[in-house]
């Protein structure tokens, strides 16, 4: 058996909360360090809430703990380096750095050899017109760091182009048929393991459905998973990871990784014996990972805002599996819950 008998996870939202529920089966418990409100902590053995600058909070919280990991990856370096002093940080330091800043991540991404929108960096409002120039139009301008959920993105059209207030990346428009995203997992022995890529529709800049499976021929589905190993070997990454990847007549592009469990990987919890929270704990403690196989056929749909009034409904429902991350109140584009529905 592991030697892990308790993970720290940084960030205490929903993904956390699931990743907690998954340890504990496997008899570990989870220290959750959170500033904000802390769905998480309602299942964990224990709960920080302090800032990322409280330095005696990060010591305390790393000292009670085996391993360090996280659900949200915007954590701060100076956070970082303190905790990675007291113990180890899994997936490491590099995944962090790559996806925290979308020109490195692309960078990364170009260097192993894998398409990407063509990009531009644009450090200031003054080298917008000149990155236009060289991207075309439409294109997309987007923060380097800190944006998630479409936040921080401004499409640019014919018109003039808006500034977003931080040093930014523009990226081609891709004329994508689809988006797909392959949940990995990486063991710390360097064992491999993919879940089915799932189909995602957005709404809004957010995650509305991922469907498994995605209805892409077998060719393009074995490409974006090759795709997702090497990135996760070119890391040499420990734990679970999300690749976000459009579909082209040319081919398959990465938009984003995500160094964590992944929204749409939430359709494992009914589609697979061990789903993508248990193969990041099972990585993340040292511990065998299970395979990706999918015993289901499932359609992810989240729960955003108002959709909670439909609980009932989908409480009646058969073949309905509910996850509610028990937030607080329902608001615009917050994402309240999700629904697993097993369609073969
Ligand atoms: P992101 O925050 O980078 O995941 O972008 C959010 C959503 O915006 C994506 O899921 C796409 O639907 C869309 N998007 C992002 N980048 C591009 C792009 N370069 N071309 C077309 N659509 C994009």
């Amino acid at each position: 058996m592991s030697e892990v008998r308790t993970i720290g996870i940084l960030g205490g939202g929903q993904l956390g909360r699931m990743l907690s529920v998954a340890a504990s089966r496997l008899g570990i418990r989870c220290h959750i360090f959170e500033p904000g409100a802390a769905p998480a902590g309602d299942v964990a053995w224990r709960v920080t809430q302090a800032p990322y600058e409280d330095e005696d909070a990060l010591r305390a919280f790393a000292e009670s703990v085996d391993v360090i990991t996280y659900e949200f990856e915007n954590v701060p370096t100076t956070a970082l380096d303190l905790l990675e002093s007291i113990r180890p940080i899994r997936p490491g330091r590099r995944a962090l750095a790559v996806s925290q800043d979308r020109l490195t991540e692309k960078t990364f991404l170009n260097e192993i050899g894998l398409a990407t929108a063509p990009f531009a960096d644009v450090p200031d409002e003054a080298a917008l017109e000149a990155a236009i120039a060289r991207i075309g139009r439409p294109a997309i301008l987007k923060t380097r760091r800190m944006g998630y959920d479409g936040k921080g993105q401004v499409r640019i059209g014919d018109g003039p182009a808006d500034w977003t207030g931080a040093p930014s990346v523009l990226e081609g428009f891709v004329e994508f048929t689809a988006e797909i995203s392959v949940i990995i997992a990486r063991g710390a022995d360097g064992a491999v393991a993919a879940f089915d890529p799932g189909l995602n529709v957005h709404e809004g800049g957010i995650l509305r459905t991922t469907t498994v499976p995605c209805g892409l021929p077998g060719r393009m589905t074995t490409d974006a998973v090759l795709i997702a190993a090497r990135i996760a070997n070119a890391l040499d990454y420990v734990g679970v990871m999300g690749v976000e990847l459009f579909v082209t007549p040319q081919g398959l592009i990465v938009n984003e990784i995500a160094p964590r469990v992944h929204n749409s990987g939430h359709w494992t919890q009914a589609g697979c014996a061990v789903d993508q929270f248990e193969q990041h704990i099972r990585a993340v403690a040292g511990l065998p990972l299970g395979d990706g196989k999918r015993h289901a056929d499932v359609v992810m749909e989240n729960l955003i805002g108002d959709d909670l009034d439909r609980v009932p409904a989908l409480l009646a429902e058969p073949r309905v599996q509910l996850h509610l991350y028990g937030k607080g109140a329902p608001r615009p584009g917050r994402k309240m819950g999700h629904a697993n529905r097993i369609t073969g």
